[in-house]
Parts: structure tokens; C-alpha cells; sequence
């Protein structure tokens, strides 16, 4: 039997960063949902597709291949066999994104690609249903938020470390929408699993939330 963690939570929270030390620490592969949908977003924008045009939406996903690649603890994901990693971390692509993937057509090649990946793999996955949608088995879940000023803070932060100007307020309005629109949508809304643990970063720091996490997989684990 594989060993699966689940960490779900709102954009910014940390969930890549924190899940990807603790992957580091117990051997696991981390997978990054968030990446195919991605991946199936810049396919969209490349396309030039509208973002009401939800038809179109739905062709391109299902006739797009998207899958899942690891290498020394890194993942790449692919779509129609072109690695597109250097693509998919701008704001634009992250909020077609969320605008895509509330579509439920867009949404099942995608999940039954990350089922398969947790059935034969010790991992520990991120995004927003896989607590709820995707591993309702998992071994441990955990529910991982902060506030969205202190995420948009975070962000405003990264962007500027790399030279990109950017706008505070902006970046939190931008925030606020993607997880009106992850927590409110019919098909696997963003929502904390009854049984996931709520661990809430805003007076964190990483290593303590990655701490936290680590004894709560081992406390699973048995050891
Ligand atoms: O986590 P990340 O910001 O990369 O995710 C981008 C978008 O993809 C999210 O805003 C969300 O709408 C969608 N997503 C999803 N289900 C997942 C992971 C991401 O719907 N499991």
C-alpha cells in the first residue's frame, strides 16, 4: 500500500513550498495538482480562447494529453509531450486557471491522472480537492490556510525579489476572487475535508509549519 498525504488550501498559502520540504524529509514524491491545470491553462491561452468560451474550453482539454514527470524530487509537467514549466507561473495563467477548471469536463482526465499517480506512489499531493475529490483515502490530510492579506504579502513579496513590479492591493484583490471562485464553484470546490487537520500559517514560520506536518506524517506512519 503507498503512503499519501494531502494538503489542501487557497492560493498562497505555502502549499508548494511547505509540501515539497516535507516530501524532502520522508522520502516522498511531491505532486503539484495546481501544475496540470496549469499546464491545460497556458494550452488555452496559447489558443487565444476567450475565457467565457467554455465549448472551446472543453475541446482543448480533452484532446490535450497532459501528464506528470519526476527527477531528482522534481516534477515536470507536460502537455502534449512539451515540458512547459518555464510557462505556467504567471498570474495570468494562474487565474485561467481557475477560471478552467471549475468546468467538470476539464477536471476528470485530470484527476483520474493523479488517482493513478497516489495508487502506485508514496506521495504527497497539493491543490484543492484532494482531500475531498481526489485521495479520500489518504493516509493524512491537511487543510492549510492563511489570511489573504499575509498571502497576497507573501506573493507581493516573491514578485519583487524577482524584479517584477506589481501592485499590493492588486495582487490581494486577485487573491480574494481566485478563492471566491475555487470555494464557490459546483464541481470539487475548494472546502477543508471533516477529517483533515486545519493548520493556519499567517503566524508561522515555514519551518514551523513544516515541522508541524512532519510529526503529524510520522505520528501516521507509526514511527
Ligand atoms: O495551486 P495553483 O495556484 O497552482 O492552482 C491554480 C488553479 O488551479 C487554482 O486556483 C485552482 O482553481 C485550480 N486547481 C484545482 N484543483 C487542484 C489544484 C488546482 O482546481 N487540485
Amino acid at each position: 500500500m503507498s503512503f499519501n498525504v494531502a494538503i489542501d488550501g487557497p492560493a498562497g498559502a505555502g502549499k508548494s513550498t511547505i509540501a515539497k520540504a516535507v516530501a524532502k524529509k520522508l522520502g516522498l514524491i511531491y505532486v503539484d495538482t495546481g501544475a496540470m491545470y496549469r499546464a491545460n491553462a497556458l494550452n488555452i491561452i496559447r489558443n487565444n480562447v476567450d475565457k467565457n468560451d467554455k465549448e472551446k474550453m472543453i475541446e482543448l482539454s480533452k484532446k490535450a494529453d497532459i501528464s506528470l514527470k519526476f527527477e531528482n524530487g522534481e516534477q515536470s509537467v507536460l502537455i502534449n509531450g512539451e515540458n512547459v514549466n518555464a510557462f505556467i507561473r504567471t498570474e495570468e495563467v494562474g487565474n485561467m486557471a481557475s477560471i478552467s477548471s471549475a468546468i467538470p469536463e476539464v477536471r476528470k482526465a485530470i484527476v483520474d491522472t493523479q488517482k493513478r499517480i497516489a495508487l502506485e506512489n508514496d506521495i504527497i499531493m497539493d491543490g484543492r480537492d484532494i482531500g475531498t475529490v481526489v485521495l479520500p483515502q489518504a493516509d493524512l490530510k491537511i487543510y492549510l490556510t492563511a489570511g489573504s492579506y499575509e498571502r497576497a504579502k507573501r506573493r507581493y513579496r516573491e514578485l519583487t525579489e524577482k524584479g517584477i513590479e506589481c501592485d499590493l492591493e492588486t495582487i490581494q484583490k486577485e487573491i480574494e476572487e481566485r478563492d471566491y471562485r475555487d470555494m464557490h464553484r459546483e464541481m470539487s470546490p475548494l472546502k477543508q475535508a471533516f477529517d483533515a487537520v486545519l493548520v493556519d500559517s499567517s503566524d508561522m514560520t515555514i519551518d514551523e509549519v513544516v515541522d508541524h506536518i512532519y510529526n503529524l506524517c510520522l505520528q501516521k506512519k507509526g514511527v
